[in-house]
């Protein structure tokens, strides 16, 4: 037990509590996917042959479907994915509903995506105890080089119907949004795209987040400039409420490259722990300001959920404040999901849903990042070992 824990109440590593929704084979399971995601080179390879089979129309899907499907997503239906927000229910823990599509150049997936992302705005106002938030990606709801256009300044003649027709959607889903009382929060991309979504994002908040922060923006702490950009976020939220969902970022390896090809400074801060500095700064911002403001901490870091943790509890703020949640990705850091639900915190499951062909980009993503970068797998594998040792000696008395 830790002192963080015996101060707060708060523990952050009970994995009896964080996998009870788990069966132990489900547990062993899972070892096995993390413990081979941690061969980057394997990942890479694989990520480029699942690719191409999809491409190709060879059936991969069962493979996927019991490989980082069963992990990472929660099913390819509405309903299922309403199973599983059932099952987390019952340990206090809602969800963040995601339908998997990701960045689309044709039309037709465009105009299919907003209709998704309709019927899964109202499923969830159907389902709101354990649903109460929905996440959108605007590079599927108009091609990526609109928005990059638009955020180099530079939309052409021939993009611009594209690009309203984007705005168009947006809008609509955010109205639907407020009419469902559903939380509606917009995932931040690559740098180059992000400039003309945080100017639509941040001027549909003012519209529609009057009385409460319905409407959420991402913001990566990994960008040097992210802290400069909140602080005038909230130096700019005259009569309304803005929503800010924090993030480190997940394209690190991505944004360097594509700024080494252009002979760009490098947009991401230098290591690690500046990333950790300014996210834990950003947070702080936030939550001084959280009568004002939407915080969604959304972290797998320990420490920053337990900095955000102990600043509601010194403070004396309610745990269930309702500018206040904290979020984590379905089938990654369930001991801190679950620690905080139980503390009384509100926590949202990221919960991913759709057709396995087109979710393969989020779990390709979600693969290369438990490989790579950081040591999220490690992690993972520390609490699932733990956990199953424990199991085991339960069974065998000891
Ligand atoms: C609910 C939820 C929603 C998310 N939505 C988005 C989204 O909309 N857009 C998005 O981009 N990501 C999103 N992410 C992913 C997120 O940005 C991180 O990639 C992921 O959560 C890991 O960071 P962490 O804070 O959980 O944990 P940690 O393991 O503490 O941090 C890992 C992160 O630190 C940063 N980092 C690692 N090494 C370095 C380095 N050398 N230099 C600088 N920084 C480094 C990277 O951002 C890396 O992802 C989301 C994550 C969650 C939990």
């Amino acid at each position: 037990m830790s002192v963080l824990h015996v101060a707060t109440g708060i523990d952050l590593d009970n994995t009896a509590w964080g996998y009870s929704y788990r069966s132990t084979e489900e547990l062993r399971w899972a070892w096995w996917i993390f413990r081979l995601l941690r061969w980057g080179g394997l990942v890479k390879a694989l990520n480029g042959v699942g690719s191409l089979a999809l491409r190709w129309g060879l059936p991969v899907e069962p493979v996927l479907r019991a490989t980082l499907g069963r992990l990472f997503l929660g099913g390819e239906t509405l309903e299922e994915a309403l199973r599983v927000a059932k099952n987390l229910g019952q340990y206090g823990v809602q969800v963040l509903l995601d339908y998997a599509v990701e960045a689309s150049e044709e039309a037709s997936e465009q105009e299919s995506a907003f209709l998704a992302y309709q019927e899964m705005i109202r499923f969830a106002g159907q389902h709101r105890e354990l649903i109460p938030s929905v996440a959108v990606k605007l590079t599927a709801l108009a091609p990526p080089l609109v928005w990059k256009q638009k955020s180099a300044g530079r939309l052409s003649s021939a993009l611009t119907p594209l690009y309203e027709k984007g705005v168009e959607r947006t809008r609509a889903l955010a109205q639907l949004a407020v009419q469902e009382g559903v939380i509606l929060m917009v995932d931040a991309e690559e740098s180059w795209l992000q400039g003309a979504i945080d100017e639509l994002v941040e001027g549909l908040m003012a519209e529609v987040n009057k009385e409460h922060p319905i409407l959420y923006t991402t913001v990566q702490m990994y960008r040097r400039d992210r802290l400069e950009y909140v602080q005038g976020l909230l130096r700019r939220m005259h009569g309304y409420k803005p929503g800010i969902k924090l993030v480190r970022g997940a394209y690190v390896e991505k944004e360097r490259r594509h700024a080494a090809e252009y002979g760009w400074p490098d947009p991401i801060h230098p290591d690690k722990v500046s990333t950790d500095i300014a996210y834990d700064q950003a947070l702080m911002l936030c939550l001084e300001a959280l009568s004002e403001v939407g915080l969604c901490v959304a972290t797998h870091n320990r420490t920053s959920c337990m900095k955000a943790a102990q600043y509601v509890i010194m403070e004396g703020i309610d745990r269930q404040h309702p500018h206040l949640s904290f979020s984590q990705l379905y089938g990654m850091a369930d001991p801190l999901s679950f620690g905080l639900a139980k503390a009384g915190f509100r926590v949202y499951k990221y919960l991913p849903f759709g057709p396995l062909r087109r979710a393969f980009p989020y779990l390709s993503r979600r693969a290369e990042e438990n490989s790579s970068l950081s040591d999220q797998s490690g992690r993972e594998l520390r609490w699932i070992s733990e956990e199953l040792e424990r199991r085991q000696k339960r069974k065998s008395g000891k």
